[in-house]
């Protein structure tokens, strides 16, 4: 049986439990003792807290429902909503935007207006630009100033997109879509100068055994959706696992999957240089209400905003989940993902990722605080840095 264990999983352990939790210890290689060296040898990772060089905090668009994708009259202008995509907005980008460009096209409109310079708006943008559109993006921030820059940068197309309740047939339909082309996209971005995209493996990391009888959701909230295992789970190689003497991380329990990583500031700039060698246009400006729409030359508006639209268009049924990064500076040696006691790691070239993802997936949800944690950054940092301090 395949089994894929994605960032979302990832991140928040539980799913990667769940994955874990049909096999028994028998499943885990043991490796010989003595003098015969284990055969997964990871690069020891030099983490600790003074390594710190940033934290940064952004607040996941997260809406029960899933994104909005809907065409809207606002006045003179048709607005193309391409917007809500949770923690899940990069991995998406592509194929949402696919959909975003099929409804702007359909106005039969050339000059074509895209608010928002994130991961929704830049591959809008770009693809607009494909389908013969001229674009100009608007917007109050760019990279390296707009949320998607504090994303993990990982493929986790189904991380907080919509409640499962949601999760209907045409929703499934609409989001394999999207997933797929995204995911295909990514991989015409390997092997380019900078390295924007590539595979990393990542493991998660167990004291013990994995529980099969913990649970994701133990506090009787409602479910978030996780679609990947469904849906997608033949894009990714199968596990494998590694038992207690067959690695070098001490007496644990490893599981070691493959993890698609956008290393977000090449991949931000190569979105830019693209956009703009396509004749993009971009223009700093901020709007308050959907009547200032009417301001813009353009009369078919794309509608990325993110997060933003919870003001701008008064959508309420945006809900900020706060997710917060410590960065150290990078270490070409380590090339590898870890999960452990709920505490992420990812080896982003542009920066070491460390974050706590909590229990389950309400951890952050309807947060809208974008302070700083100092203490949670350390937490992250020391979890991951226990691994070798034992090793
Ligand atoms: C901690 C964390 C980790 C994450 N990790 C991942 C991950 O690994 N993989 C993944 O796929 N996703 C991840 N996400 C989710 C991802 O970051 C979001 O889904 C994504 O950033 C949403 O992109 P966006 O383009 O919709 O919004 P944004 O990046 O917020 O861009 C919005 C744009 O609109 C502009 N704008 C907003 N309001 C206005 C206005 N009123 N007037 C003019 N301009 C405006 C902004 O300036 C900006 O240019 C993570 C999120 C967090 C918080």
């Amino acid at each position: 049986m395949r089994r894929l264990v994605g960032r979302r999983q990832f991140l928040k352990g539980a799913g990667a439990v769940a994955v874990l939790g049909a096999l028994d210890g028998c499943r885990f290689a043991r490796g010989a003792s003595g003098a015969n060296a284990p055969r997964l040898q990871l690069s020891p990772l030099h983490a600790g807290v003074d390594r710190i060089t940033r934290i940064t905090v952004c607040t996941r668009p997260f809406r029960a429902q899933g994104p909005r994708l809907d065409v809207e009259i606002v006045g003179t202008k048709t607005v193309v909503h391409n917007y809500g995509h949770g923690g899940s907005g990069w991995s998406l980008s592509w194929g949402s935007g696919a959909i975003a460009t099929a409804n702007a096209m359909a106005t039969g409109e050339h000059d074509i207006a895209v608010i928002g310079c994130g991961a929704l708006g830049l591959t809008t943008a770009l693809l607009l630009q494909r389908a013969g559109a001229s674009v100009t993006i608007y917007a109050k921030d760019l990279p390296p100033n707009v949320r998607s820059s504090f994303a993990t940068g990982l493929y986790t197309p189904s991380s907080r997109i919509c409640l499962e309740e949601h999760a209907t047939a045409s929703f499934k339909h609409t989001w394999e879509q999207m997933a797929r082309q995204s995911f295909q996209t990514y991989q015409s971005f390997l092997g380019l100068p900078g390295t924007p995209v590539e595979f990393v493996d990542s493991y998660s990391v167990f004291d013990d055994v994995p529980d099969r009888r913990r649970s994701s959701q133990p506090d009787g909230r409602p479910p978030f959706a996780e679609l990947d295992q469904e849906l997608i789970r033949d894009l990714f190689p199968r596990a494998v696992d590694f038992g207690p003497g067959s690695h070098s991380l001490g007496n644990r329990y490893l599981q070691r999957y493959s993890s698609l990583m956008f290393n977000l500031t090449a991949y931000a700039r190569t979105l830019l240089a693209d956009f703009r060698a396509n004749g993009g246009k971009i223009e700093i400006a901020e709007f308050h209400a959907p009547a200032e729409l009417s301001r813009l030359k353009e009369k078919t508006v794309v509608n990325a905003t993110g997060y933003g639209a919870r003001a701008l268009f008064g959508d309420q049924s945006i809900i900020p989940v706060r997710g917060q990064l410590a960065r150290t500076s990078p270490e070409t040696d380590v090339n590898y993902g870890l999960f452990y006691k709920n505490v992420g790691f990812v080896p982003r070239r542009d920066g070491l990722v460390f974050q706590v993802a909590g229990e389950n997936e309400y951890y952050g949800y309807n947060d809208e605080t974008e302070a700083p944690d100092r203490a949670e950054a350390e937490r992250a940092v020391n979890t991951i840095a226990s691994l070798f301090a034992a090793a």
